[in-house]
């Protein structure tokens, strides 16, 4: 309410009456328009109700930290120990990590002594559990390298239920970054290495450009 000052009394200034506004006149009713319109309105409300639930992902502060925490690059030591002078040029992630995704001494040995279609057949699932559902057209085809990979490979060694077990739960814990890591090691003989680390740099681009992100 604004005061003004009044002979010796404080009073209400007056409100300016605000001009009325005169009515837009009625249009004539299209019943097909409508029903088209209610339609549409109804087709959009799943995926409103997803974008609602989901708020859509703040650009990454840097290159590496683009994905996260999903595929995102290994956090930055120089970040870790105080600053990073690269900013959002560097290439290591600059968002808090709170998983612990390494392999313990058990787990690296339960890895080193699988044969290589048995680790692909326990990696698969999680990175179709992790990947399932995501618009971004290259997960599909990291998930289809996997695919097409252990379809080559025949199991030659089992391991134990106790081991796989153990696997397990770490695996569970991974990110998508973390499970492409196990396949793009120094042990892996032929091009998937390669092609895993490719599909990664693509499906990075991809979000970096849906999120408007920095590129690398
Ligand atoms: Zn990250
Ligand atoms: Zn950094």
């Amino acid at each position: 309410m604004a005061l003004r000052y009044r002979f010796t009394f404080i009073d209400d200034a007056p409100v300016p009456a605000v001009p009325r506004f005169h009515s837009c006149p009625v249009r004539q009713r299209d019943p097909d328009l409508e029903e088209q319109a209610l339609s549409w309105q109804v087709a959009c409300l799943p995926d409103r109700a997803r974008r609602m639930r989901e708020p859509p992902a703040p650009p990454a502060p840097n290159a590496g930290s683009v994905g996260h925490p999903e595929v995102c690059r290994r956090p930055c030591v120089h970040l870790a120990r105080g600053a990073c002078r690269l900013g959002s040029a560097c290439g290591y992630c600059h968002l808090p990590h709170f998983r612990k995704e390494n392999l313990d001494k058990m787990n690296r040995q339960v890895v080193q002594a699988m044969c290589e279609a048995q680790l692909l057949a326990a990696i698969l699932p999680h990175l179709r559990r992790l990947t399932d559902g995501t618009e971004f057209h290259q997960t599909k085809s990291l998930v289809e390298v996997v695919e097409r990979e252990l379809a080559l490979r025949r199991p030659c060694r089992a391991s134990s239920v106790e081991d796989l077990k153990r696997l397990e739960k770490t695996l569970l814990r991974m990110s998508v970054s973390g499970l492409i890591g196990l396949m793009t090691s120094r042990r892996w003989k032929g091009p998937l290495p390669q092609v895993l680390q490719e599909a990664m740099s693509s499906l990075r681009k991809e979000l970096a450009l849906a999120y408007c992100s920095p590129v690398r």
